[in-house]
């Protein structure tokens, strides 16, 4: 059955908003037929026409007809020094063709925002073209965004990071949240950083060195060569530049300079497209699969 939804002529079109009006399709996939609702028409065959579920390309009545239940993903990045072989927009590059396609896959399932490329990335200033946003700052941002979609009524709201230096300030950004809507049981909060979901990538490749991310290390690098070649110099020739152990299993506050003074951390003689294509289409998919999770949420449990 295809709800319908009263529409008023000359005023607002939706004085309430349609609940659950499309998410039959957004999230059940089930219809096939469309609605009679002319705006409902409109984001049905928009839906039809376009392979992903952009909140940018979307209009406003077009995102107040979405099922609440939708999960919003907010792709977070950053624009930093990437050492001297790969450009500043390498973290954005990369979380950006995840989210592709991963969105490729999920189709209506997700609503994706545009992916945010300022991040927190102070301890990369030295390094000339990095732009940051300091941690407090940051912290705000994040939390003003997720506060402005539970607004318009969103309930599963999911920071997607690709940048090592994001990871606390997002963490911190949905507590606080959190602790601000305490009397809300319908709230699902989550960040979740693409390479920090359980992949072993070497088993697939036992010739990937890395067991963890670097800097515009072997997999970044790999990555970039898979997708924009163009953009990669001379990685054959850059040293390598160890981790380190820094007082293992604390945690070392750290700029870049202590550990690098070329800017990246890791082994990116060793990067290739190969390698590159295996890392981007193992971090999709678990990606994917830890998204599936989100959207088939029960509304209420702690468990997921
Ligand atoms: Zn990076």
């Amino acid at each position: 059955m295809i709800p319908h939804v009263p529409m008023v002529i000359g005023q607002a079109q939706f004085p309430t908003r349609p609940e659950n009006v499309l998410s039959s399709w957004y999230v059940q996939h089930q219809e096939t037929q469309p609605p009679n609702c002319f705006l409902a028409r409109k984001v049905f065959f928009f839906q039809k026409s376009h392979p992903t579920m952009k909140l940018a390309e979307l209009s406003s009545p077009a995102i107040d007809l979405l099922s609440r239940d939708i999960p919003v993903v907010v792709p977070i990045a950053a624009i930093e020094q990437h050492g001297q072989h790969l450009p500043v927009w390498t973290d954005s590059l990369l979380l950006g063709e995840i989210t592709d396609r991963v969105e490729r896959n999920l189709k209506e399932k997700i609503l994706v925002t545009p992916l945010m490329w300022l991040g927190n990335s102070d301890h990369h200033l030295d390094f000339c073209g990095t732009l940051s946003a300091s941690g407090r700052t940051y912290l705000d941002i994040l939390n003003d965004l997720v506060e402005n979609l539970i607004f318009h009524g969103f309930k599963r709201i999911v920071l997607l990071n690709g940048h090592g230096g994001n990871d606390v300030p997002a963490k911190q950004a949905i507590f606080e949240v959190r602790q601000r809507h305490r009397a809300r049981k319908d709230l699902l909060l989550l960040m979740t950083t693409y390479w920090g979901l359980g992949t072993e990538p070497w088993k697939d490749d036992p010739t990937i060195e890395q067991r963890d991310m670097g800097h515009a290390c072997e997999w970044e690098t790999s990555m970039v060569l898979a997708i924009r070649p163009d953009l990669v110099v001379d990685h054959k020739n850059v040293p390598v530049v160890e981790p380190g152990n820094a007082f293992r299993t604390g945690y070392r506050a750290w700029t870049t300079k202590d550990r690098s003074s070329i800017g990246h951390i890791g082994w990116p003689h060793l990067a290739s497209k190969e390698k590159g294509e295996l890392l981007l289409n193992a971090f999709a998919v678990d990606v994917e699969r830890w998204l599936a999770r989100v959207v088939a949420w029960n509304g209420s449990s702690w468990d997921g």
